[in-house]
């Protein structure tokens, strides 16, 4: 390590801690990462979409806000991988497609249109007749949808492995141990996993769903429950070149986003437990709205299914918070939108580490 750097530890190296550790090993901090299991958290089950237009809900117009920020701040982000590893992480400009399966599904539809425009989305309407190509692959059904133009998808494997080489580069430490404790004192902080102790002038937890470690006494303020969720990763349908297609299905979220070569993810389950465990039920609603708005998955070939646990506060908007435990802030809350908010998330943590001790 370098000695004379500010240090700092990041506990949890899903997208928020690794994008968070690269911003403060960019600017000159002397990190040190863990993660038991990195990148193998809610984060390996997203799909990667960067769409605060599709996400748009009534009442959440702050996040629509962040999360439209934060996807100008994953271009900056992208370009300075790319100068330090010479790998970009690409985002994929396609936009989304949103439809309905039936009348009220379309109903659905109606009312996104008008919560998105309300907060200044670009989105309109097509029809098969004046965009046919919008709806290659659709069930014949779909004759027409909502194309919300701003949105866009990166693939979060690409992103983590490009950002595990920049902290490579960097000089980060990373430690593949659980941190079972933290605490702090005046002359800095400190973290415990089982086979060592480590100190900095500043940390930062972020464990997406799960508990923070012993001894980080949070202020109450925020909790974070986890919402379960499958993607089911399949080859088959090439859509790269198209907008993401979003759905509402008898009334359940889908979505399909298309990489180039035919690999698909498809999502996604969305349940309140905290458990890992895949249900055949969840599967079965999953593939079921899957081959009613694109049929030809009929025939794709089931890759894998990957699950994990979305972080999300009582008021579904991310939040970083500075712990009465002094030095250490807790960055969570992320919810459906973690890979879109991470670089957001890190510009928090660079603010907090920077700032007044
Ligand atoms: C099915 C699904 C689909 C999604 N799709 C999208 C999408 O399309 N777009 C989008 O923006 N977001 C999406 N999300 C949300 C996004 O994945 C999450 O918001 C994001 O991954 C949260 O990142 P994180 O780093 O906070 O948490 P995680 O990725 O869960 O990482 C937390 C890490 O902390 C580690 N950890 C925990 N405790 C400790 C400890 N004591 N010591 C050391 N390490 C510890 C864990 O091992 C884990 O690796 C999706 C989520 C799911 C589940």
């Amino acid at each position: 390590m370098k000695s004379e750097s500010p240090t700092a530890l990041v506990v949890g190296a899903g997208i928020i801690g690794l994008t968070s550790a690269f911003r403060l090993a960019q600017s000159g901090h002397s990190v040190t990462i863990f993660d038991p299991t990195p990148a193998r958290g809610a984060t390996w089950a997203s799909a990667g979409m960067l769409a605060p237009s599709a996400e748009t809900s009534p009442g959440e117009e702050s996040n629509y806000a962040l999360q439209s920020g934060a996807v100008i701040m994953w271009h900056g982000l992208s370009d300075e991988l790319f100068a330090l590893t010479g790998s970009r992480v690409s985002i994929h400009e396609t936009g989304t497609l949103l439809v309905g399966w039936d009348v009220s599904d379309r109903r659905l539809v109606d009312q996104a249109a008008h919560v998105a425009s309300s907060f200044g989305a670009a989105c309109h309407e097509v029809d098969r007749e004046g965009s046919a190509e919008f709806f290659t692959a659709l069930s014949a059904r779909i004759t027409q949808g909502l194309f919300m133009p701003d949105d866009a998808w990166v693939d979060p494997d690409q992103a983590v492995d490009i950002l595990l080489r920049a902290l490579e580069v960097l000089d980060v430490h990373v430690v593949t141990e659980v941190v079972q404790s933290v605490s702090a004192d005046a002359a800095g902080v400190q973290a415990k996993t089982a086979t060592g102790s480590f100190s900095a002038s500043k940390g930062i937890l972020a464990t997406g769903a799960l508990n923070v470690p012993g001894g980080a006494v949070t202020s109450g303020v925020h909790v974070v429950r986890p919402v379960h969720g499958v993607t089911m990763r399949v080859n088959g349908v090439d859509r790269s070149s198209l907008p993401t297609v979003r759905a509402f299905v008898r009334g359940r979220n889908f979505y399909m986003v298309s990489r180039p070569g035919g690999y698909c993810v498809l999502g996604a389950t969305a349940e309140e437990r905290s458990d890992l465990s895949v249900q055949v039920g969840e599967l079965q609603r999953l593939l079921r709205d899957a081959l009613d708005i694109v049929p030809s998955l009929e025939t794709a070939t089931v890759l894998e299914n990957r699950f994990g646990l979305r972080p999300a506060s009582d008021d579904l908007r991310p939040f970083f918070e500075a712990l009465p435990l002094g030095g250490w802030a807790w960055s969570s809350g992320h919810y459906r939108h973690g890979v879109t908010l991470a670089p957001l998330a890190a510009q928090w943590a660079l603010n907090f580490v920077e700032g007044p001790a």
